[in-house]
């Protein structure tokens, strides 16, 4: 049985005010739930101030990138061991945006998922396809390629502590969402890899979120799929009472 996880990607918005109002709001209205894990992903600035509110709680907080450098002169760069100086136990790798608008590779993926492996981060990998790409029959194509080269020489302990975020990208952001299908087609396909990849065990272990335009009305289809572990929210996290209505429909299945 593999316990739901829902992460709030914050993404590149919020003054710190809004970003400290948005960490009380949720640490207040959560109810003490075993059968969840939340974790709440800001802006690198506001992970000081969010780590603290969050400290008494068992909300997980996590950064949205990294570096793969541990320390030196890579000007503008984060590193896993400041994060974690910051309270981070998580950290999002390889998520679409980094993908497409920064121009990160899967073999840039792998590193930064090795550097945060080696700094005791738990990290959640990103995956999904184009809408061209699906458009052309290339899903499945694509993410096992993600997931070769991204896992490249990490081992069946190291998977233990990693999650898999299924993104399809052209729902993100979009308001359009694979339908609870399609997604959990695709989960089955990325856990079948897993499991030929490492073993059953370790397959079976691993929870796969999916993300893209989840929220309060479509998170209840998504979240009872068999295969569905959990959501990676972007913007439908911004807002307190649709991520707590999210983090109950969790609980409830
Ligand atoms: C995301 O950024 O990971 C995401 C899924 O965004 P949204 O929920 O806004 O589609």
């Amino acid at each position: 049985m593999r316990k739901q996880f829902i992460a709030g990607n914050w993404k590149m918005n919020l003054t710190l005010e809004e970003a400290g109002n948005l960490s009380r709001k949720l640490r207040d209205g959560l109810k003490v739930s075993d059968t969840v894990d939340i974790g709440v992903f800001p802006s690198f600035v506001y992970l000081d101030k969010v780590s603290d509110i969050f400290s008494e709680s068992n909300v997980f907080v996590g950064a949205q990138n990294m570096s793969i450098e541990k320390c030196g002169a890579f000007t503008g760069e984060v590193s896993g061991p400041m994060l974690k100086d910051v309270g981070c136990t998580h950290v999002l790798i390889g998520h679409s945006e980094r993908r497409t608008i920064y121009q990160e590779t899967n073999s840039v993926i792998n590193s930064k998922l090795k550097a945060a492996l080696l700094t005791d981060l738990s990290p959640i990998l990103c995956v999904g396809e184009r809408q061209e790409e699906r458009d052309a029959d290339k899903t499945d194509e694509v993410v096992e390629s993600q997931l070769s080269e991204g896992l490249l020489n990490i081992t069946s302990e190291q998977v233990n502590r990693l999650t898999i975020a299924y993104e399809p990208v052209w729902a993100i952001g979009t308001g359009k969402t694979a339908t609870p299908e399609q997604a959990n087609e695709v989960h089955t396909f990325i856990r079948n890899t897993m499991r030929d990849k490492y073993d059953d065990n370790t397959a079976q272990r691993l929870r796969i979120q999916y993300g893209g335009s989840v929220n309060a009305e479509n998170a209840e289809q998504l979240l009872s799929q068999s295969e569905i572990d959990g959501a990676l929210v972007g913007g439908a996290s911004l807002d307190s009472s649709t991520f707590l209505d999210i983090v109950s429909i969790a609980a409830s299945i």
